[in-house]
């Protein structure tokens, strides 16, 4: 029988949400536990998703550039290019970042626990060690973040080598000839559009018409416009019959309309799932919905008030942004700290080539809600700074109200739109006017101007109006 250590805070799973839960709890002077299963800290986030992938993506577009810069370089890559060749800098930058996180864990003086960790009761944690020891703690507050892990149907059988999914995918050793992506999401989009650019031959397959469903479908558009620059596809409309390897050189892939699709790799990106099975939260009294996410309020609080959940464990959105939001939101309201309202306006950041970005409400959302909104729109054919960088097209809207005083949105595609959308973020939340657009001065040449442009072309719609009205 182990003894249990009490702590004010318990924190399970060491990714983004768990990191910011247990560094809040630290901060406000309170003895917290952090125990996760994995020997690194850093979550998905780091050694499945958003850093290997952005990594990926990084060296793809260095490529790009460097096949750009001009025909004196010849420049193309070979045809058995390794995947770890366009991850060298992963490890790199996977230990700057663990190494960081160690720091701020010992720095706020956090114990770190390795091992896994189920419920026994409401307040009793049991965590396991790889070496079979059991330990038992006790808390006041219990915050849970065990993340999500790739979701894989029954009917495509996923492999591992042939068949992959999201956390398996870097792992090939070649980059291969072809690839199809079966789901329109965002990893789905993000790594298809990154594998085009590398030249690899994508087939992206998706049951929607269009894919990334909940962006503005004009965005959506210039981005399939790039990707079919790129020469690869997107099917849609499509639902998948049977998938199977063949033993000798492909996948084969058979689609509802009869078409068959050979391809040396297949990525199954059909969204993600919550990791709460090893959890034990029946001895806890914690709920789970019926698609498998603990149901929370704007709090984080389970159906058991002092246990939080965080994360992607509680559901879509998946991001690590939006995790530790959670993670900071969930300990303050434990603590009775102020929260904020930040959680309200989380931008979403979607890393496909070319990249988007929005905040806020789109087009037809701002249509349902107020009928007639004013839409601005800025090209990025007509800046400067996407001349000079080639970076071809992109697109920023603003999305005001009616009177064209109020900003209600910003969607961008195009070069720069997830670092770019933060200008709009602020905005929202200052409820800056449109016409402040027009007053600020802004660097010249920068994507920001793209802000400018938008903003006089609401305030030229406004102007027409007034002039039309007046006549
Ligand atoms: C390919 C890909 C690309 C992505 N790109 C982006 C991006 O560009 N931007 C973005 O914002 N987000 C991105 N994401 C999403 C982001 O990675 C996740 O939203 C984020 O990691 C979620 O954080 P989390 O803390 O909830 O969970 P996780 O990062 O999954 O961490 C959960 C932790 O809990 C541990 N754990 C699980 N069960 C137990 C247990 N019983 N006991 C102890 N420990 C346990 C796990 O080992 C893990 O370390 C991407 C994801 C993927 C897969």
């Amino acid at each position: 029988m182990s003894t249990s250590v009490a702590f004010d805070i318990v924190v399970i799973g060491a990714g983004p949400a768990g990191q910011k839960a247990a560094v809040q709890g630290a901060k406000a002077g309170k003895r917290v536990a952090l125990i996760e299963r994995e020997r690194g800290i850093g979550g998905s986030c780091v050694y499945r998703g958003t850093i290997p992938s952005k990594t990926l993506r990084e060296s793809a577009l260095h490529l790009d550039r460097l096949k750009r810069a001009g025909e004196a370089f010849q420049f193309s890559l070979k045809p058995d290019t390794q995947i770890a060749t366009l991850l060298s800098r992963l490890e790199d930058v996977v230990q700057a970042h663990d190494s960081f996180m160690s720091r701020q864990i010992r720095r706020n003086g956090i114990s770190l626990f390795h091992g896994r960790a189920r419920f026994l009761s409401e307040h009793t944690i049991e965590m396991q060690t790889v070496d079979g020891v059991q330990q038992q703690f006790t808390a006041d507050t219990i915050v849970v973040a065990t993340g999500s892990r790739p979701r894989n149907p029954e009917a495509i059988p996923v492999d591992h080598e042939h068949i992959l999914d999201s956390d398996s995918l870097l792992s090939m050793m070649y980059l291969p000839r072809s690839l199809a992506v079966v789901g329109g999401g965002v990893i789905g989009c993000e790594y298809a559009s990154i594998f085009a650019l590398l030249g690899v031959e994508v087939t992206l397959i998706d049951r929607a018409p269009y894919p990334l469903q909940f962006m503005d479908r004009e965005l959506v558009e210039q981005f399939i416009k790039g990707f079919e620059q790129q020469g690869a596809h997107y099917l849609g409309g499509q639902h998948i019959e049977k998938v199977r390897w063949n033993e000798v050189a492909h996948v084969v892939t058979k689609l509802s309309d009869g078409t068959t699709i050979n391809t040396e790799k297949m990525l199954v990106a059909l969204g993600r799932q919550a990791n709460v099975e090893d959890l034990n939260l029946s001895a806890a009294g914690i709920m789970v919905s019926d698609k498998g996410v603990i149901p929370v309020n704007q709090y984080c609080q389970t159906n058991v008030p002092h246990i939080y959940a965080v994360g992607d464990m509680v559901g879509a959105p998946a991001l690590a942004s939006k995790a530790m939001e959670h993670g900071r939101r969930a300990v303050r309201h434990a603590l009775n700290l102020p929260i904020g309202d930040a959680a309200s306006t989380i931008p979403l950041g979607i890393y496909t080539i070319p990249e988007m970005a929005s905040i806020g409400l789109d087009e037809m959302a701002a249509r349902e809600r107020y009928r007639d909104p004013l839409i601005g729109r800025a090209r990025f054919e007509e800046i400067a700074r996407a001349q000079i960088s080639g970076a071809g097209h992109g697109l920023l809207k603003m999305v005001a109200d009616p009177a064209g005083e109020r900003l209600l949105g910003i969607q961008v595609v195009g070069d720069s739109a997830t670092e770019l959308v933060h200008l709009g973020q602020l905005a929202l939340q200052n409820g800056t006017t449109i016409e402040s657009f027009i007053d600020n001065v802004f660097n010249f040449p920068t994507y920001a101007e793209a802000y400018r442009i938008a903003a006089l072309d609401i305030l030229g719609q406004v102007a027409k109006c007034r002039t039309a009205k007046a006549a």
